[in-house]
């Protein structure tokens, strides 16, 4: 294992110095084995709980250069140039064997000269929200960053009432947020953005930087990552809840979990968070808002692009998003892409979503019940759901002429479609049970759950309460953003 400091070491003006404080009888709670071990970390470390709260290696190595970093974001739309981390610490960079460098960044760690007037802590509501999310996007398939650890403890945090303090690693490529260069744009610190920039190719862009011009190249995978990702989310049903752009990260990953939800009903205009009642950031504004924010970052590219170039890189978004989206659905839908059916492809998609929307079908269980789909057979406990009988055998008809235009031999369609439309999803009213049981110190449920979605798209016995449609009281939980 190889411990680095390239951010704190190489970019002091861009990060103040920050030590991690310590929690009241901090308890390692979970601790992610599969990831310790993909980033090459000691496995004796799980063993050695101050490590991972004021974490002191006995070399004193993690926090030796731990920082707080400061960026800027747009929030709701609106420049704030006073962001940073108020509560979080890059710790270190483990290199791995393949030489790839991740962030081991500590959220919770206590006060930054970024905390302003908040108290530098995470509850245990938020970590637990954070780290189950993460490791069910990754193991869906979507990036995402990751969950090392998770910290409980005895410490009082209040936010609407008193919970419990705690804290977590997160792991990813980089904390780099479009919010960092948005910051040393306008705020005029032409070399700290350069210096950014030249980090950036050091270390993360290495392929653009041998670009002709390693500014586009950059601009173009930042619109792309983010174009694929943002197709990931529309297409299994998650809504992130709060893309500002201090949240996003340069590297098109999920990152900064808040008020997030996985989409129980499918209303196209959901919105998690209800701090955003206008609904900015509702389910089917997110490719929009991925776009906007794109543009937010642009601007800070401006002293090294032109403008047109800026557009041409900014134009590839909206195709790279469909195409990824329309791959995506074509194989929660088992059918093949194929020019030649385009267009009828299309309708076979959109109008199933209409058809979901307008009758308010669970998102994840209909595309589940939709992989039994049977063209010899009128599908009775699929068509029973719908009350618009009419509407859905229309449908129905064109469906099973494409596929059997397709020629895929039906059970080999069917299992092809499990493998692309979950079981399992994170529902918001599960992950209150595993956090009231966490909250008195009872993990069993979290690592149950954990276990669960890990396997999302089998079907486990023991696992079947998870994959349950969920009642109609755990459909409408509201999430506020206080973490
Ligand atoms: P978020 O809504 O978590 O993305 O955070 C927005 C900004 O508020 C970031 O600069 C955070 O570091 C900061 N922040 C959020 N919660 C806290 C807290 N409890 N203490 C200090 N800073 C915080
Ligand atoms: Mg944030």
């Amino acid at each position: 294992m190889k411990l680095e400091h390239s951010f704190a070491k190489e970019l002091t003006s861009l990060s103040s110095e920050v030590k991690p404080i310590k929690l009241l009888n901090a308890r390692l709670a979970v601790f992610n084995r599969d990831l310790a071990a993909q980033l090459d970390l000691p496995a004796e470390w799980q063993q050695q709980i101050h490590l991972f709260d004021a974490l002191y290696t006995p070399d004193g190595e993690l926090n030796r250069y731990s920082v707080a970093q400061k960026y800027g974001g747009h929030q709701f739309g609106h420049w704030n140039p006073e962001l940073g981390d108020g509560r979080g610490l890059l710790l270190a960079e483990a290199i791995d064997s393949l030489k790839q460098r991740w962030d081991l960044h500590l959220k919770g760690a206590g006060p930054t000269p970024y905390s302003r007037f908040a108290d530098g802590r995470a509850v245990l509501r938020s970590t637990i929200r954070e780290y189950l999310a993460s490791e069910a996007l990754h193991y869906l398939g979507v990036p995402t960053s990751r969950a090392l650890c998770l910290i409980t403890s005895e410490e009082a945090v209040y936010r609407e009432k008193q919970e419990r303090g705690a804290k977590m690693i997160r792991v990813c490529q980089s904390h780099l947020r479009f919010g960092h260069f948005e910051y040393f744009y306008h705020s005029q610190q032409p070399q700290k953005l350069q210096n950014l920039f030249d980090y950036c190719f050091k270390y993360h862009f290495v392929d653009c930087a041998k670009a002709e011009n390693p500014y586009v190249a950059m601009l173009e995978k930042i619109v792309m990552d983010t174009a694929k990702l943002i197709a990931k989310w529309q297409a299994f049903g998650f809504n992130h809840g709060v893309m500002n752009t201090d949240n996003m990260s340069i590297h098109g990953i999920t990152f900064d979990y808040g008020p997030y939800a996985f989409l129980d009903d499918f209303d196209p205009k959901f919105i998690c968070n209800h701090s955003d009642p206008q609904g900015r950031y509702s389910f089917d504004s997110q490719p929009g808002i991925g776009l906007w924010n794109l543009n937010a970052l642009a601007q800070s590219f401006t002293p090294h692009i032109e403008i047109a170039q800026i557009k041409q890189a900014l134009s590839l978004y909206e195709p790279t998003l469909l195409q990824e989206y329309s791959t995506l659905m074509h194989n929660k839908l088992g059918l093949l892409p194929n020019p030649a059916v385009a267009e009828t492809n299309s309708y076979i998609i959109n109008t199933w979503l209409d058809m979901l929307a307008a009758e308010k079908k669970d998102y994840s269980l209909a595309f589940r019940q939709l992989c039994e789909f049977d063209i010899f057979n009128d599908n009775p406990q699929l068509r029973d759901q719908f009350i618009d009988r009419g509407r859905f055998d229309e449908w129905a008809k064109h469906y099973i002429l494409m596929l059997t235009k397709q020629g895929i031999e039906q059970t080999q369609r069917q299992s092809r479609m499990r493998q692309h439309n979950p079981q399992i999803v994170l529902r918001n009213y599960i992950l209150q049970q595993v956090i009231d049981r966490a909250e008195e110190g009872d993990f069993e449920m979290f690592h149950t759950f954990l276990e669960a979605l890990k396997n999302p798209y089998e079907t486990i016995a023991k696992y079947k309460q998870f994959a349950a449609p969920p009642p109609e009281w755990g459909k409408h939980l509201e999430i506020s953003c206080s973490s």
